[in-house]
């Protein structure tokens, strides 16, 4: 099988969606912009062995492969519009293709967001997936609109791709039952974008949580000038694995799980704030799209990062740093 062979097999398909003028086949794809809106473009970049296991499912990478992309829009409040996808192979393998296309392209027919192009090579497995989304001009979530007195809020789940992943690696026991749902929510996050949509014009910040909590709270504190206070003790309670099974919570030093919901990276989870005047218009939007969100601490102005417990004591927030891909 050639590259155009392959290329026609698996990432070549008949339906145009609207505002895709030229999908692949050509040396560019023409996409037609709303008047009005602006692009919201992002790349981001797969690599076996540094963000993925060599033998990883490749129905699962090519879900993951989007909605990494996916999720930065959705931090943006951005709708997707269509994403190209550059490919290194180290073999042109039937099965492996087909699998990571049909995950690929699920999860692309869900968002209304079509391969519009890319580029394929012999090489180490390496995916990058760049997203083109579109948003009304000006009104594009920022990390740096956070102010003093915003409440600070996080949707859905923090910490059980951390605890697939220290699974996956030897160095934690996971009953099967948990090792399951948590290393879905590893390989195959759900992307926030409905949220990220529901949010523009409440919320006056947002990130997506890939590389911890409070390593991505971080970017939005030094993009904002302020700083904030989080309540650890809530943390416990974002674990999936943990709200689903009373009995996970015993098997863990409950240190080791906090540092998964604060620190644990791979979650996809939006962090955002919004004004307290907007508590209930944050409510409706999370309810409108059947995202949980929880509000995990407060906007303050004086910078800098405090963590503290259920009776409002400090914590030392240093212990609790996130996971650096050069650390
Ligand atoms: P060029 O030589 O101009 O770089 P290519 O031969 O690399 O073009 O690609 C031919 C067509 O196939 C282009 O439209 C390109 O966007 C598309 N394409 C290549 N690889 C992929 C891929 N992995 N997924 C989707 N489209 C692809
Ligand atoms: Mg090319």
């Amino acid at each position: 099988m050639g590259e155009f062979d392959l290329i026609r097999r698996f990432f070549t398909r008949p339906a145009a969606a609207p505002g895709v003028a030229l999908g692949v086949g050509d040396d560019c794809a023409l996409l037609q912009p709303t008047p009005g809106m602006q692009w919201a473009i992002s790349s981001d970049m797969l690599v076996e062995g540094r963000h993925f296991f060599a033998g990883t499912d490749p129905r699962r990478l090519g879900h993951k492969a989007l909605a990494v992309n996916l999720s930065d829009l959705a931090a943006c409040g951005a709708r997707p519009r269509g994403f190209t996808l550059a490919l290194a192979l180290p073999e042109a393998n039937e099965a492996w293709l087909q699998a990571f296309a049909q995950g690929l392209l699920q999860l692309a027919d869900a968002h209304d967001c079509p391969l519009v192009g890319g580029d394929t090579t012999r090489g180490p497995l390496n995916l990058c997936v760049t997203v083109f989304g579109e948003v009304p001009t000006g009104q594009a979530l920022l990390r740096s609109g956070a102010r003093a007195g915003d409440d600070l809020y996080v949707s859905g789940h923090l910490g059980d791709a951390r605890l697939a992943l220290e699974a996956l690696l030897g160095r934690l026991r996971l009953p099967q039952a948990l090792l399951q749902g948590a290393q879905q929510r590893l390989e195959q996050p759900t992307p926030r974008v409905a949220l990220g949509l529901a949010l523009r014009g409440i919320a006056s910040s947002a990130i997506d949580v890939s590389d911890g909590l409070l390593g991505d709270l971080g970017h939005v504190l030094r993009a904002s000038g302020t700083g904030a206070t989080v309540d650890a003790s809530i943390a416990i309670t974002l674990i999936a694995v943990c709200a689903d099974s009373e009995s996970a919570k015993c098997q863990f030093d409950l240190d080791f799980l906090r540092q998964s919901a604060l620190a644990g990276g791979d979650d996809y989870e939006l962090l955002f704030t919004a004004p307290a005047a907007l508590r209930s218009a944050v409510a409706q939007a999370a309810q409108a799209c059947g995202t949980a969100v929880t509000r995990i601490g407060r906007i303050e102005a004086e910078p800098g990062l405090r963590l503290v417990d259920a009776q409002g004591q400090a914590l030392d927030a240093q212990r609790y740093a996130s996971f650096d891909h050069f650390g």
